[in-house]
């Protein structure tokens, strides 16, 4: 199996993930790397992992993906705020960490189809829970062979998020709201990949189905890149010395982003501790505290809601490694978590599960860090941030560990508005617009045009459709019979 296949199928046939046969030995010359710009490592970084691309094609892919859909020409600033550096990885198209990922996935799959020899024009299909949809939507939109349909929940997201979906332009993009849950959606899209007889049509018709889905290795890869950049900054402005440690603090849900520190510590950036922060769904941080995971426990609905998850897909891949790379064992813990609802790994007493330290924030603690680094550093953070900024607190308190520290930022405070002003004590009861003025006015931080756009741009997609009629939405929407 290559790179550009693993990319291409998403997942493999009998359900498991795909992982890098053995890590890549790249040589990290930080003397060259601090002067780089986030592009040129990516390109160094990308074609490292994805061995049958060549670097001609990846920077091609690279440099689509980053050159003008960023607000910022760094990409992925990191800030020095107090004791620590907050990395933003909020400035592509939906102003959230997805972006970082889903601006190249598409590209890299078209170039994966190209390789190997598909003519078929790619179609994916997301059912969302609200962000996924906007940032696969953004990435999508107009890039050539490609198709994507978008199902979420009517009802189930904030007027903003359903607002980002339905004006999003491009004759590529088709966006369904479903009477339904996100699980029955979910649900129904994972059957519709699987049903027989519309991939034969599809095919038929010169299509092929594809999955923009977080477990897709075609969105660890690029994760990677921004822990090395992230590295070479504090080199470059004397925070470290080459070699010198470094810890990261990662708001985390389906595991994917912290997933993408571990690779990075892997291929030799010089990573200290790994440090899990969660919401009230704390399963992870039972996982990290005791090695078994248990997701029989109740599901709760918090203010960072990018992270209420009680299967983390990903951690699927740590667990590989912690087996000593073992497929069947892994297979047998991940069977007994559909089955039973949890799973032990058989050794904690080493240094690979002690690198991680895991902690949680209530959404009390969260509020109240947001209102405290605002009124006394006077930067904002949005909820998910302000978890992994209360974990780190916690963490110095424990440990003392005077390591410097990158918090990563996965969102931009105007992603959530009624979170972060009610944590200032600003009254909510206002609409979108003011509330984003509200922000402006709070923080001096212009809105970004992520915002703004979506706020007067018209609505394009007005379709809602039962859970049944979805199969028959994906013909229409590519003019199928
Ligand atoms: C998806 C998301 C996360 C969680 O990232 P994982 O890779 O799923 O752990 C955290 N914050 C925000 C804003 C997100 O959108």
């Amino acid at each position: 199996m290559t790179a550009s296949q693993a990319i291409l199928k998403g997942i493999a046939e009998d359900g498991g993930l795909y992982v890098p046969t053995t890590l890549p030995e790249v040589t990290l010359d930080w003397e060259v790397l601090q002067n780089q710009s986030y592009q040129e490592i990516a390109i160094e970084i990308l074609s490292a992992f994805l061995t049958d691309f060549t670097k001609e094609e990846i920077t091609a892919c690279v440099h689509s993906a980053y050159d003008t859909t960023f607000d910022t020409k760094e990409i992925a600033p990191v800030k020095k705020v107090g004791d620590r550096h907050f990395m933003e990885l909020f400035h592509g198209r939906t102003i959230a960490f997805k972006d970082m990922a889903l601006s190249i996935l598409p590209y890299l799959l078209t170039t994966a189809a190209k390789k190997n020899k598909s003519d078929k024009e790619i179609v994916i299909l997301t059912a969302t829970s609200g962000d996924t949809g906007k940032a696969a939507l953004a990435g999508f939109a107009n890039v050539p062979h490609t198709n994507i349909i978008v199902f979420y929940p009517k009802g189930g997201v904030s007027t903003i998020q359903e607002r980002q979906m339905v004006t999003q332009a491009g004759d590529n993009t088709f966006v369904y709201g479903v009477e339904g849950n996100f699980d029955d959606a979910q649900t129904k899209v994972k059957e519709l990949f699987a049903d027989k007889e519309l991939n034969a049509t599809l095919a038929e018709k010169g299509f092929q189905f594809s999955s923009a889905n977080s477990i897709n290795i075609g969105r660890l890869c690029p994760q990677i890149v921004y822990y090395v950049f992230a590295y070479a900054q504090l080199v470059k402005d004397g925070t470290l010395a080459i070699g010198d440690p470094m810890n990261v603090v990662v708001p985390t849900g389906n595991f994917g982003n912290i997933l993408a520190a571990y690779y990075a510590k892997g291929i030799g950036v010089p990573i200290n501790k790994l440090i899990c922060a969660s919401n009230e769904n704390d399963v992870l941080v039972d996982f990290f505290q005791t090695g078994t995971y248990n997701r029989l426990r109740e599901f709760k609905l918090t203010s960072s809601p990018s992270m209420d998850i009680l299967v983390s897909s990903n951690l699927e891949r740590f667990v590989f490694e912690l087996t000593g790379r073992s497929s069947d064992t892994t297979n047998a813990l991940m069977t007994s978590l559909k089955e039973n609802g949890s799973y032990s790994v058989p050794n904690t007493d080493t240094a690979l599960f002690k690198q991680f330290y895991g902690n949680r924030a209530s959404q009390e603690e969260t509020a109240q860090t947001i209102h405290d680094v605002f009124k006394s550093e006077h930067y904002l953070l949005d909820p998910h941030t302000a978890v992994a900024d209360a974990v780190y607190a916690k963490y110095k308190k424990e440990t003392e560990d005077a390591t410097p520290t990158v918090v990563v930022s996965t969102a931009s405070p105007y992603k959530f508005p009624q979170s972060v002003l009610s944590a200032l004590d600003v009254d909510t009861n206002q609409s979108d617009a003011e509330l984003m003025n509200a922000i402006q006015q709070e923080s001096g931080i212009a809105i970004p045009t992520a915002v703004t756009s979506v706020l007067d741009a018209p609505i394009r997609h007005t379709k809602v459709l039962s859970i049944e009629g979805m199969k028959q939405s994906v013909l229409d929407s590519l003019n199928i019979q």
